[in-house]
């Protein structure tokens, strides 16, 4: 077990349905500290460089619109093997995937706006983190 870091993002159905209290619950729940956080309305330029992984997928363009529809909460979490702990507890893309209790199993709309997003592994985490935050606001708790 090492302790990690991870990026999370609340997403813009989410926080227009008025429950980034009740995904930070989900998270602290599991163990996960929020260390560094923020609302952020994204520009089509930031949400097409986050995304950029995926510029050639067919739901590129209806990803970026979705991500700057709205303001979004970005955040830092740590804990033992964050990046999986946070990956569990937000449940598959697909809500209809996604394991019961799950955070996109119980909140999120469709495979698109699905509530949150969590860093997959420890360079996009690393990447992810360095995307949103500078290192002096990230906290020691
Ligand atoms: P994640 O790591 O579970 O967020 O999933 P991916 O990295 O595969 O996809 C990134 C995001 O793109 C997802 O969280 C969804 O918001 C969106 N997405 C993924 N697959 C689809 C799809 O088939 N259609 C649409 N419209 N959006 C998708």
């Amino acid at each position: 077990m090492t302790l990690e870091r991870t990026l999370s993002i609340v997403k813009p159905d989410a926080v227009a349905k008025n429950i980034i209290g009740k995904i930070y619950d989900r998270f602290e729940s599991v163990g996960l500290t929020i260390v560094a956080c923020r609302m952020t309305q994204l520009s089509r330029e930031q949400a097409e460089a986050f995304y950029e992984v995926h510029r050639q997928r067919p739901f590129y363009g209806e990803l970026v619109e979705y991500m700057t529809s709205g303001p979004v909460v970005v955040q830092v979490l740590e804990g033992e093997d964050a990046i999986q702990t946070n990956r569990r507890v937000m449940g598959a893309t697909n809500p209809e995937e996604a394991e019961p209790g799950t955070i996109r199993a119980d909140f999120a709309e469709s495979v698109q706006a699905n509530a949150v997003h969590g860093s997959d592994g420890p360079e996009t985490a690393r990447s992810e983190i360095d995307f949103f935050f500078d290192e002096g606001d990230v906290c020691q708790r």
